[in-house]
């Protein structure tokens, strides 16, 4: 008999000095200067910091969208930097649920067929598709608005209807770039408890925002200053329920 082999659940991501420079002709601008941490399933978490410092460049690596210059980056136990165009873009389909601040709806297209897109490549015939595509309307409280185009939603509405694109995939991550950015304060909440609802019925998600009140829905963030972690730690709130603000945690 083999020796019993125990099998360690990794974390759901793990990065490791992770640099990304962009060149501009014969300029080096340097985004990410070397960003090392893990998120295991399940995890709600919120990418904060000033316009420039690396948000996106990070968001856009953990979605596969972009290749770091140096650095490793596993996901799901898998290191993306091996993986060639198409085996990334295939770990990307299955794995990661993108919402974007601008909810990059297609305009004069019904709700449903806006959700169905992710899995027009697929090989499921198109009646399980459009019933996977209102299962998911369903999950963001749009039930009875399939037919309606993006521009006849609101922009709550919209941006609910990319979540429920971002889920129809049934990813393992939904990745938001400041999925609130273009909403009013009111709406935005209505989106958090929304995202909050879809992170305890176990979704991983890691959102970008630079609003406080957005980022306490969260149960972890991460302080990005110039392409590094400035801190890294679990929201807490204070005493008596006040929402803000503990000052961050400094990292030598
Ligand atoms: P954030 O999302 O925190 O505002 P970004 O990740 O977008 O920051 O940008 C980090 C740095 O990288 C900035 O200096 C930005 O100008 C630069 N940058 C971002 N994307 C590109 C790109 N495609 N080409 C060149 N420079 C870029
Ligand atoms: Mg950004």
């Amino acid at each position: 008999m083999p020796a019993g082999k125990i099998e360690v659940q990794g974390p759901l991501i793990k990065v490791k000095d992770l640099v990304k420079i962009y060149k501009l002709g014969d300029m080096e601008i340097p985004a990410l200067n070397g960003v090392s941490l893990s998120i295991v399933a399940g995890e709600f978490v919120s990418i904060m910091g000033s316009s420039g410092s690396g948000k996106s460049t990070f968001m856009n690596v953990l979605g596969c969208l972009d290749v770091p210059t140096q650095g490793s980056y596993f996901l799901d136990g898998i290191e993306v930097g091996s993986l060639k165009r198409d085996e990334l873009a295939h770990l990307r389909n299955q794995k990661i649920g993108f919402v974007f601040q601008g909810f990059n709806l297609l305009s004069r297209t019904s709700a449903i067929e806006n959700v169905e897109l992710p899995l027009i490549y697929s090989t499921m015939p198109a009646r399980e598709r459009r019933q996977r595509a209102q299962e998911a309307l369903a999950a963001v409280g749009l039930s009875g608005r399939e037919d309606h185009h993006s521009n006849q939603l609101s922009g709550g509405q919209q941006q609910r209807v990319a979540i429920a694109r971002a889920l129809v995939n049934k990813p393992s991550i939904i990745l938001a770039d400041e999925p609130t950015g273009n909403l009013d304060t009111k709406t935005s909440q209505e989106i958090m408890q929304l995202l909050t609802q879809l992170n305890e019925q176990n979704m991983t998600i890691i959102l970008v925002t630079h609003e406080p009140d957005i980022s306490k829905f969260t149960r972890r963030i991460i302080h990005f200053k110039d392409g590094i972690v400035l801190s890294d730690r679990p929201f807490q709130p204070l005493p008596g329920g006040q929402a803000d603000s503990l000052p961050p945690i400094q990292t030598p």
